[in-house]
Parts: structure tokens; C-alpha cells; sequence
């Protein structure tokens, strides 16, 4: 038997002894999950350093207090969660009891990327435990330091047979989707997004997938541009530019373009000095395939900020292109590194056309002040998630669902949407023997039961 097959028998046979549903064994779990976070957070930032040269500053922020906020909001709002959901009755169950239940789905499989290796693998597996299923979790083989860090890790802390960390690369990960899952929980590119669906048809097992694409930042001509390009330049060039939600490329009128280059080149200087190369808080690509992707895109430009590399060290500078053409190959492909383009358009009604073109994005960005142009751009555009004067800010708040729309993904977590997403929500009546001669009248005169008399 492959490792991949074990484990997905070993955390079935573990689902099946029952051990995972009582609340207070998922409370416990969650409390375990909370102490492996707090007491290894120094190694955990130590391994994102050597697989992204992750600042000391993002780890915590942008990694590890959302997931300490989910543990806390379902260890606190489990008991609500998991209550049966009474709903309205009809004419024909006045008397009954009608409610939704929601319960565990089974055997999950967790599949993460690399680029947030502790927040894409343990944020779906804090809705899987709260809902009540065993999990397999698959870590990104490219962030090898933080995998092999989780993989020694969760057995100590967790139920080491119902959560079981499977590490592996493509070949691995096939193996694991021809198993029978109960439900994939996909984050990553679009393209393996594909393969994982088409895998999980074969087993009718539904998939959420949390996907990429081009995330665009449109930067109104009557905003705080100084202000908007703090925002944007620190969403788009933390990680070194390799976040889903990224700004992928900026939006704006022809005469916002100076302006907002000066404040982003002056930001940067604040942010990483004037060597970002020498800079504790600027991150590295995380391999040289990625590098080599990144490098071509910029191919041809003559780069306003930026535009220096070192192979060596997989190092890209925060660089910004201006009036790049909407048909370039820059433009076609999500970017997911350390370079903005700048696009001209000559309004709101040009940059409303220019993202509805374009697939629905995972997440959209709107600099504005004039509410008529925030209205505009609520009403008449669709993405996964959209946030106003800021970036990436909405990932933050686990009362938002987070997830895409179209390409960009299907599904939602965080919060009490990780456990909905995790759960069946079991339609429930409960009738009783009784009075069946008010029953029996529904087979005599059906119609007065359904209110036409
Ligand atoms: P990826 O799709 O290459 O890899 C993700 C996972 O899939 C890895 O665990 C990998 O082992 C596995 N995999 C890769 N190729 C495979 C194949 N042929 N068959 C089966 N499994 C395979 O994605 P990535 O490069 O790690 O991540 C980058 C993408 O993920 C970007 O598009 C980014 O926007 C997206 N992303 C989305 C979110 C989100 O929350 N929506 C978060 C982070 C990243």
C-alpha cells in the first residue's frame, strides 16, 4: 500500500471509531492546535525564513494571529455551531420538530500552497476538526522547511491517526486524489485546481478551491494617492509580491502615474531602505522556477522602480512598470511576484470595462472617496472579495467568507464559514405517531392542507 493510501485509511478507521465528534474532543483539539502554534512560534517563523526569508514582522501578522483568531472564535462559538438549526415549520408539521443539523462529512483532504504554508494548511484544518472529520493534509513540497516543520509537529500536538500530515510532491498528491475523500479542500493555482476537480468527480467528492488569478487595484483620481500607495505597496510587495490576494497590477487614470510612482518609490525606501536586497523584511522567490517565470514576464519593460535580480539568491527588487499594454503577457497571467504594472485608463466606466473582460477575480481593490464611484464599482463589478481604500485587509476578519467567484475558486472559509463549509447540513423531521386522523386527512382532502380551500 502507498504511504498516501494509509493515510487515508488510517484517519478513515480513526473517523469511524467516533472519537472525533464529541464536542469536547474537538475542543480539545483546538485548545492543542492553539499551544503548537504559541509555543513553536519561533520555529515556525525561523522555517518561513529559510524558505521565504519571511520578515519577523509578517510571520506573525500575516500568518499566524488569523489562525489564533479561528481557533479562538470556534473553540468559543463551537457549541452554537454545532446546535441543530430549528427552521419554520409548514401547515402539514406545525406539530413537528424541523431544524437543519449540521455533521461531520467524513475523511477531508487538505491540499496547500506554498506561499503561506501554515495558514493554507491549518486554517482548513481548524474548520475540520471544529466540524467533527478526520483530515489528511497535504503541505506544499516547495516550502520544504515549513513541511517538514508541520509534519513533526501536529502528531505531538493532535490525534496523530484522525489528523495525518502526507508530505509529498506531484506524484504524491495524484496518489492522494484517487482516494475516496469525503471532501478536497484545494488551495492553489487554477490549472491544478482542474486536475484536483476532475479527480474528485470520479468519487463524486465535492471540492472547495481556493484559487489565484489577477487581483486589480483601481486607483481613483480623487483619493489620498500617498496614502493609497502605502497600502498598495505593502500589500503587493509583502512575501516578496507571492500572495493570493495581492494588488496584481494598479488601475488608474494617466495622470494619477507620476504621483503614485513618486509615493511608491518613497514608500519603499521607508519600508525596505534604499537596498530592499539588504532588507531583514524583504522576502525571496520561493524557487528558481518561479524566478525564471517572474524574470520573463518582465521582459522588454524598462522598469520606473526596480528591475534588479540576483539569481543566486532568487532575489527580485519591488519593481513598477507604467503604461503596460492590457494585452501583454504580463497582463494575461497572474503575477505573483514582486512586480506591479501600471495600467492607464481614462475613468471609472474604462476600469469597470477593463476587470469585467477579465475572469472574476479572487479579490478587487477600489481607491476611492467620491461614493457614487464606490457604489459604481460594488454594483457593477463581481470578484471573490472586495475591499475599499485598503488591501489584503479583508482576510483579516473571519466574518467574511473568504474565497473566489468564477476562476478564482468555489467555496468559502474562515469562521463559522470554515465549519459550514466542512460540514453537512442535515435536513431534519421529526413527526410523531400520533393523531393520525388529522394525518389521514391530508390522503382525503389534500388540498385543505395545502391551503387552497
Ligand atoms: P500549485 O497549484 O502549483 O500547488 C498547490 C498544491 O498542488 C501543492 O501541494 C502541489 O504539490 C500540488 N500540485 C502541484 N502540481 C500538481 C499536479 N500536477 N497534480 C496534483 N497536484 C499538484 O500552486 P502554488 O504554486 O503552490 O500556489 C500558487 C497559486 O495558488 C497562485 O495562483 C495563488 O494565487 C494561489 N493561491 C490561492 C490562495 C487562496 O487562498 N485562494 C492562497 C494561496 C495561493
Amino acid at each position: 500500500l502507498s504511504r498516501e493510501r494509509q493515510a487515508n485509511i488510517r484517519a478513515r478507521q480513526a473517523f469511524l471509531s467516533g472519537r472525533a465528534r464529541p464536542l469536547e474532543f474537538r475542543l480539545q483539539q483546538l485548545h492543542a492546535l492553539m499551544k503548537m502554534i504559541k509555543e513553536r512560534e519561533s520555529d515556525i517563523a525561523t522555517a518561513l525564513k529559510q524558505d521565504l526569508n519571511r520578515s519577523q514582522y509578517d510571520t506573525p501578522l500575516l500568518e499566524l494571529t488569523g489562525l489564533e483568531n479561528d481557533i479562538k472564535m470556534a473553540i468559543n462559538k463551537l457549541a452554537v455551531w454545532a446546535a441543530p438549526r430549528p427552521v419554520e415549520r409548514s401547515v402539514l408539521t406545525l406539530r413537528d420538530q424541523v431544524y437543519v443539523q449540521p455533521q461531520p462529512l467524513g475523511v477531508v483532504l487538505i491540499i496547500g500552497a506554498w506561499n503561506y504554508p501554515w495558514a493554507l494548511t491549518l486554517g482548513p484544518l481548524i474548520g475540520a476538526i471544529a466540524a467533527g472529520n478526520a483530515a489528511v493534509v497535504k503541505p506544499s513540497e516547495l516550502s520544504e522547511c515549513s513541511s517538514l516543520l508541520l509534519r513533526a509537529l501536529l502528531p505531538r500536538y493532535l490525534d496523530k491517526d484522525l489528523y495525518p500530515v502526507v508530505p509529498g510532491g506531484v506524484s504524491e498528491t495524484q496518489e492522494l486524489l484517487r482516494q475516496r475523500w469525503e471532501h478536497i479542500f484545494y488551495t492553489g493555482s487554477s490549472s491544478v485546481g482542474r486536475l484536483v476537480m476532475e479527480a474528485a468527480a470520479a468519487h463524486l467528492t465535492p471540492v472547495t478551491l481556493e484559487l489565484g488569478g489577477k487581483s486589480p487595484c483601481y486607483v481613483h483620481p480623487d483619493c489620498n494617492i500617498r496614502v493609497a500607495a502605502r497600502r498598495i505597496t505593502w500589500g503587493k510587495f509583502v512575501n516578496c509580491g507571492q500572495t493570493c490576494i495581492a494588488p496584481d497590477y494598479v488601475l488608474c487614470d494617466p495622470s494619477v502615474q507620476n504621483q503614485l510612482i513618486e509615493c511608491i518609490r518613497l514608500t519603499l525606501l521607508e519600508f525596505y531602505g534604499a537596498d530592499p536586497k539588504s532588507s531583514p523584511d524583504y522576502g525571496r522567490i520561493i524557487n528558481q522556477r518561479h524566478f525564471n517565470r517572474i524574470m520573463s514576464l518582465m521582459e522588454g519593460y524598462t522598469p520606473v522602480i526596480g528591475g534588479q535580480s540576483d539569481a543566486s539568491q532568487r532575489y527580485i527588487a519591488p519593481t513598477v512598470l507604467r503604461d503596460v499594454p492590457p494585452q501583454s503577457r504580463l497582463m494575461q497571467e497572474e503575477i505573483f511576484g514582486p512586480v506591479l504594472p501600471l495600467v492607464a485608463v481614462s475613468d471609472i466606466d474604462d476600469a469597470i470595462r477593463f476587470i469585467n473582460e477579465r475572469e472574476k477575480p479572487l479579490a478587487l481593490y477600489v481607491f476611492c472617496t467620491d461614493q457614487k464611484g464606490i457604489d459604481k464599482m460594488l454594483e457593477e463589478t463581481s470578484s471573490g472579495g472586495i475591499l475599499i481604500n485598503d488591501v489584503l485587509m479583508h482576510y483579516t476578519l473571519n466574518s467574511l467568507p473568504f474565497g473566489g467567484v468564477g476562476q478564482s475558486g468555489m467555496g468559502r472559509y474562515h469562521g463559522k464559514h470554515s465549519f459550514d463549509q466542512l460540514s453537512h447540513h442535515r435536513s431534519c423531521l421529526v413527526r410523531s405517531l400520533t393523531m393520525e386522523s388529522v394525518h389521514l386527512s391530508r390522503h382525503v382532502a389534500p388540498h385543505f392542507h395545502l391551503g387552497r380551500h
